[in-house]
């Protein structure tokens, strides 16, 4: 099933000399449950792609379909409660709000909506991404890895129709990016979340399962990347060999 689709997508900031042509016709379809990294050199336009796509600002022209709404046909207004809805945004920097505590932030996109807090999607989301214990703490008080979890988990808290990550990983140590990264593939493969990545990094890139390489607003190529799919199973056999190993130590030492 088709989740997402744009036509001829452009968008041109500013005029005159300080005219930017930011896209220039980007046809780009996305089905329900893909992984996709959006790969370029800064400038290249994978933000402006993402802010498209997501309802943050307008193109130019060219059309965009999330779940077959035509987002150019919504006023500001409903624009802005689809945005909340259907799509889930993740930043570089977080975008917690400061002044509220970490339950707060994750359950905002429902409390904007005067929606009853759905209990068992935030159970289940603050255990798999581990903040059980950080949610009566402020945004301030938790490490770099803690706010991008918490990031995640309010993107996630609507069952959004696509999740949008840009350089998520970005501000983070090693271990923390692998650890943000691997929730993002989590999320794909358990509720079969769309993921739509953005990345400068190619190491990231090969993560996930198509890459979409951007140039100068057009779009440079756009390939499976049948590695990350060998890769993930592998991965998969060695920690179930692993688990059988680590089991068999342990029945070792309880006899
Ligand atoms: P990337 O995310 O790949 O680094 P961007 O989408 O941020 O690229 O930017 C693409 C081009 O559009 C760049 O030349 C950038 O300077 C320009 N640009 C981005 N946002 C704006 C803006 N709000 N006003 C004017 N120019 C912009």
């Amino acid at each position: 099933m088709e989740i997402l689709k744009c036509e001829k997508l452009s968008k041109i900031y500013g005029n005159g000399q300080m005219r930017v042509r930011a896209l220039d016709g980007v046809d780009l379809s996305v089905e329900k449950g893909e992984f996709v990294a959006i790969i370029g050199a800064s400038g290249s336009g994978k933000s402006t792609l993402l802010h498209m796509l997501g309802g943050v600002d307008r193109p130019t022209g060219g059309k965009i379909w999330i779940e077959g709404t035509d987002i150019a046909t919504l006023n500001e207004k409903q624009l802005s409660i689809f945005r909340r809805r259907k799509v889930g945004l993740v930043y570089q920097f977080y975008n917690l709000i400061p002044s509220i505590d970490v339950r707060q932030n994750i359950l905002l996109p429902m409390l904007l909506d005067n929606q009853k807090p759905d209990e068992n999607r935030f159970e289940e989301l603050v255990g798999i991404l581990g903040l059980k214990e950080r949610l009566n703490h402020l945004p301030g008080q938790l490490s770099g890895g803690q706010q991008q979890r918490a990031a995640i988990a309010r993107a996630l808290i609507y069952r959004p129709a696509i999740l949008l990550a840009d350089e998520p990983t970005g501000n983070l140590d090693k271990k923390n990016s692998e650890e943000i990264l691997g929730l993002l593939k989590l999320s794909n493969k358990k509720y079969r979340q769309t993921v739509l990545l953005i990345t400068h990094d190619e190491r990231i890139a090969l993560e996930a399962d198509r890459i979409v390489a951007i140039e100068d607003g057009r779009i440079l190529s756009d390939r499976e990347n049948s590695s990350a799919r060998e890769d993930s199973l592998q991965k998969q056999e060695s920690l179930s060999e692993e688990n059988c190993q680590k089991k068999n130590r342990l029945g070792e030492v309880e006899r």
